[in-house]
């Protein structure tokens, strides 16, 4: 069997027109633009990177972007009066502040220290109970984005094994709690898992957010099952030339696509689907703040 390809690139584009859709009539039937702002404390490099292109695209869709680049050193106070700020300013729907922050900042207190309302990046502690007990809540981006291929591309996952590898606050909880609340068996596997390859081969969804590269291989996976591979991994690659790398997930992508039903590919599988549900998430919380419908299919 060779898998179909899920095309998180294309799929992502898609979402972006629809958002970019609900912006322009919230925009001319009600006069409102959703605005969405970031915060980046510190000179991560890969923070840096992700920061332009969520500021370039939030752009792009209609929306506002505001963001705020401060000091590596800015205190805890100082970060928690820029959050105030955005909490309290009506034309900013969505507030997100990447991740990883410096060593010094409460990195909990700062998430929990975003309305609610506004935590577009759903890591708040209100948010994930909300999730947890089958509530209206924000989704994480990343589980969403995998959810929203998982039902393109299946319907209905209602009944369906799925394995989740990775048990992270940020991916594998809130996706298995996602697969759950569609309906999915849900199993979470982590490092202490014993027998991780018979676990996997149990599966119809694998969902791989582990953080390591290649480590699911074909043998691993059941005969047409859905592979959805939300590892990103840098490996060297000198036969590209000197100093070359090369993205990888974490299932080993030929192996698995030999014998599951399909996959998603790294790059161009969840990666572009996360920045795409980061601007869904901003015009769902604009639309809940100013008591307006809902868009439908751009949230769980
Ligand atoms: P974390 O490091 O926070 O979590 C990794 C998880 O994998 C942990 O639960 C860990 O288990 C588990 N794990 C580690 N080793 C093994 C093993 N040998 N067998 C089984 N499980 C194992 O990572 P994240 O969840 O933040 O990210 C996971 C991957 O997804 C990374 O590659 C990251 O770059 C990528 N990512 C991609 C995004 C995208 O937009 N595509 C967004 C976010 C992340 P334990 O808890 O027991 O330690």
């Amino acid at each position: 069997m060779t898998a179909t390809v899920i095309d998180g690139k294309e799929f992502a584009a898609r979402v972006r027109a629809q958002v970019g859709m609900h912006v322009a009539r919230l925009k001319t039937d009600h006069g409102i633009t959703p605005g969405l702002a970031v915060v980046l404390v510190g000179e991560d490099p890969a923070s840096e990177v992700y920061v332009r292109s969520k500021g370039k695209m939030t752009v792009e869709v209609g929306m506002k972007s505001v963001e705020h680049r401060l000091d590596a050193d800015t205190s805890q106070a100082d970060l928690l009066k820029v959050i105030e700020d955005l909490n309290n300013d009506p034309e900013i729907h969505g507030i997100l502040c990447q991740l990883p922050l410096p060593k010094h900042l409460n990195e909990d207190l700062i998430i929990n220290s975003i309305d609610p309302a506004k935590d577009v990046d759903g890591f708040h502690i209100s948010n994930v109970g909300l999730l947890g007990t089958g509530q209206k809540s924000m989704v994480p981006c990343t589980p969403l984005g995998c959810l929203m291929m998982l039902r393109d591309h299946h319907g209905s996952i209602s009944g369906m094994n799925a394995v989740v590898i990775g048990r992270s606050n940020i991916v594998g909880k809130p996706m298995a709690q996602l697969l759950l609340n569609d309906s999915a068996t849900v199993t979470i596997a982590h490092s202490r898992t014993k027998d991780l390859a018979d676990v996997v081969r149990r599966a119809d969804i694998v969902v791989a957010a582990v953080g390591r590269a290649e480590m699911v291989p074909g043998d691993w996976i059941k005969p047409g099952a859905t592979v959805i591979d939300v590892g990103i991994n840098r490996l060297d690659a000198p036969e590209r030339g000197a100093g070359k790398t090369r993205l990888v997930g974490d299932v080993d992508y030929d192996s698995c696509a030999a014998v599951a039903g399909a996959i998603t590919p790294v790059p161009g599988g969840v990666g572009p689907m996360t920045i795409a549900c980061l601007l869904a998430n901003t015009v769902t919380a604009c639309c809940r703040a100013n008591g307006l419908p809902e868009p439908e299919g751009l949230t769980a």
